[in-house]
């Protein structure tokens, strides 16, 4: 359990809209980065301003727009551990497989330094954290669950959205994984979690349990 007050700050990255996350504990000095983007000098100016140092790279998937930020974070930061699920570990390395060759530019960064699992728990800047594997949009994308008080907080990636889910036509997606994944990993959480995504909007459980359209 987290008791003490964690921050949560947006950082959005304009060219595929993807949101990258700052976390810290009210009046601590270091942070965890989630998902650092297109653009990482907005979240590095970030980080800096508030005089934080980053203990880790928490990836949710290897998809480009997730990952493009990484090398540029660990220039300034080099102990900055980067995370990621093992079957997810290639993209990293792989312009390919993280799919920026498909967009014209081939983009690869520094490989993992911590390989997490379903069910892992981490302790990292003061913050509680556990691991879920959610595959669908991507075999190897995990969420991070923070069970913080009074309401838990998830980082999706791309595996659900306000009102959305991610696409599952990638070569290594499956619908009926990433449903049959939502609904054991994610809907089974109370309902007012708080829902990151790496697209849009923030959401909770309860809505997206009542009201996404494709749940
Ligand atoms: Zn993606």
């Amino acid at each position: 359990m987290n008791f003490s007050e964690i921050i949560v700050e947006t950082i959005l990255s304009v060219p595929f809209q993807e949101n990258g996350y700052l976390i810290y504990r009210v009046g601590g000095l270091e942070c965890l980065l989630v998902d650092p983007g297109f653009e990482p000098e907005k979240m590095i100016e970030q980080v800096k301003n508030k005089g934080l140092n980053p203990q880790a790279i928490l990836v949710t998937h290897g998809h480009a727009d997730h990952i493009a930020g990484i090398d540029s974070v660990r220039e300034i930061w080099q102990d900055c551990k980067i995370y990621i699920g093992e079957e997810e570990k290639e993209k990293l390395v792989d312009a390919e497989q993280n799919l920026s060759l498909w967009f014209g530019f081939a983009i690869t960064v520094a490989p993992a330094d911590i390989l997490l699992h379903d069910g892992d728990k981490l302790d990292i800047a003061g913050i509680s954290i556990e691991v879920r594997h959610v595959p669908g949009h991507s075999k190897g994308h995990l969420v991070y669950l923070f069970p913080t008080v009074p309401r838990p907080i998830l980082f999706v990636g791309d595996v659900i959205f306000k009102q959305g889910i991610g696409r599952n036509d990638f070569p290594d997606g499956n619908p009926a994984i990433q449903i049959e994944a939502i609904r054991s990993k994610i809907l089974s959480l109370p309902d007012e979690t708080v829902i990151y995504a790496g697209h849009g909007q923030p959401t909770t459980v309860g809505a997206e349990r009542k009201t996404n359209p494709y749940l």
